[in-house]
């Protein structure tokens, strides 16, 4: 078994080694070292990174057998019995176990204020979450997240000890442990001073002041639990300058303060709803009188009046609209089109009292236009793709309505 150095000590970043084992897997290197300071991963926390040597740790695993498994980027074989200095990537150390401690602060405070149990924890590229036995309704929640965020940012700003004991089950036994269930004879407790202890054998901090501010980012119902996710630390300031950045612009289009942003908008999303109902207004109006213009501009032919028109770029249902307006005039035809760029949309429409087949006869002009079309006997839509055919066609539709 390899000897784990950050069991111990997680701030130790460079240690010094000898090659128990080195073979190839997958195409790289990978060394098994007597004792290491690099972290596996388990528990929710990735793997640690650094250099073996001169050569990058991409990841590190534990095998069944106990043996720490340093896979490197590089193809240079390492001698067993060789000496060699390892070092972890400490920024990133430092961001997981910031994270990690901050889980297990996170947790203890939802147990103890809600009995809202952890049942799953995992950490990745810029959150970490966890998934809580915890259910009441959305006000309730969001109550809940700032009761636990407060109780966990009080015990960071005591700076209380972090501490780690390797106990037996039946000291174990003895202890208010927030998980019960582990399988060896000897297992190791984090306890945060006065408030949890959990066995753990992850990284973590010497004292919750090197946590940093927990903050609560969103949560969500998911397979029957509330899952939280959270910043700590580093993490927290560059998600609070990133929120900040992103309040702050949307104030500065809104000409207020950045706490007033969401007010204005609010305020700017009721305006636009009723300048929207005015516009529609506006626009009926404009319809009906668009409308009269080319009923009357339109000559009977036949005892029918056939208004056709193509529009370029209009809005579709704009064009539906003044359609319906024209067939509320008795012995109207009406065949519109709006034609941009490659597509042509049309609608056919006719007044109550007159025989025609509007569906039948839009569905043969959007196939002469590569398209397809259909709708009821008084009004029928359509579109096609051939829009330089589109005022040929339409010409001959409305020939077969003269006669
Ligand atoms: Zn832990």
């Amino acid at each position: 078994m390899t000897i784990k150095l950050y069991w111990h000590d997680s701030r130790l970043r460079q240690f010094s080694a000898q090659v128990v084992d080195c073979f190839v897997q997958d195409g790289h290197q990978v060394v098994v070292l007597d004792q290491s300071a690099f972290y596996p991963g388990g528990g929710g926390q990735p793997h640690d990174t650094g250099t073996i040597n001169a050569a990058r740790v991409l990841a590190v695993s534990l095998a069944d057998d106990g043996r720490m498994l340093h896979h490197l980027d590089g193809d240079r074989p390492l001698k067993v019995g060789e000496g060699v200095a390892g070092e972890i990537d400490w920024s990133r150390r430092l961001e997981l176990l910031q994270q990690h401690t901050g889980q297990h602060i996170l947790s203890q405070a939802f147990w103890q204020l809600f009995g809202a149990e952890t049942r799953g924890f995992r950490i990745f590229d810029r959150v970490a979450e966890i998934d809580l036995r915890l259910d009441a309704p959305p006000d309730e929640l969001a109550a809940a997240m700032v009761r636990a965020e407060e109780l966990a940012n009080t015990v960071v700003f005591d700076d209380r000890a972090v501490r780690l004991h390797t106990v037996t089950p039946a000291q174990a036994a003895q202890l208010p442990l927030r998980k019960e269930s582990f399988n060896t004879d000897c297992i190791r407790v984090v306890e945060i001073a006065d408030f949890d202890w959990s066995p753990c054998g992850g990284t973590h901090a010497q004292r919750t002041g090197e946590v940093g501010l927990i903050a609560v980012r969103s949560w969500e119902r998911a397979k029957r639990m509330t899952r939280v996710q959270f910043v700590c630390g580093g993490r927290a300031l560059r998600d609070y300058r990133a929120a900040n950045q992103t309040a702050t612009s949307v104030a500065r289009r809104l000409s207020v303060g950045r706490d007033e942003a969401s007010e204005a908008v609010a305020r700017l999303s009721e305006e636009h709803r009723q300048l929207g109902r005015r516009a529609r207004a506006l626009v009926e109006l404009a319809i009906k009188a668009e409308a009269q213009e080319l009923f009357e501009a339109t000559p009977v032919t036949h005892h029918w009046r056939i208004i056709l028109h193509i529009f370029d770029d209009r809005d579709f249902d704009e064009v539906k609209l003044l359609a319906h307006r024209l067939v509320t005039y008795d012995g109207v035809v009406v065949l519109l089109a709006t034609r941009r760029r490659e597509t042509a949309r049309l609608v056919l429409a006719r007044s109550a009292d007159l025989p025609v087949e509007a569906n039948t006869l839009l569905h043969a002009v959007c196939e002469r236009l590569g398209g397809r079309g259909g709708g009821k006997a008084d009004f029928a839509q359509g579109g096609g793709t051939r829009v330089a055919a589109l005022e040929g066609v339409l010409a001959d539709a409305a020939a077969t309505l003269a006669v």
